[in-house]
């Protein structure tokens, strides 16, 4: 039997990516327009997207832990770049947040 319009079949959603919790549901709601969502039932995060499958193929999309680290080494790069324009080389706030990005577990790979 054909779904109403952008309902799809039982999908596995992975856990939710705020609470961990697996207590999590798809579905879609028709109110003069249909659109497709993703909740947690534990923390109440919710996903919306034009269909369903969207919002579960959104829901199940994770960052990779190496898209993570490039993404804080751009900001810490860019951290050092705008401290730079606002505070001159060698300035007591320029040493403070330089002790701060230089600490081990923050240090460039
Ligand atoms: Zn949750």
């Amino acid at each position: 039997m054909t779904e109403p319009s952008g309902a799809v079949e039982a999908v596995e959603l992975l856990p939710c990516p705020f609470c961990g919790s697996d207590e999590t549901s798809h579905g879609f709601v028709n109110a003069g327009m249909i659109m497709g969502n993703c909740e947690c039932h534990a923390c109440n995060a919710c996903i919306w997207a034009e269909t369903e499958a969207e919002a579960i193929a959104a829901w199940n999309t994770r960052a990779t832990p190496s898209d993570q680290e490039k993404r804080i080494s751009e900001l810490e790069r860019e951290i050092i770049r705008l401290h730079g324009k606002l505070h001159p080389a060698g300035s007591a706030v320029d040493l403070h947040t330089m002790s701060i990005l230089e600490r081990p577990e923050r240090s460039p790979k």
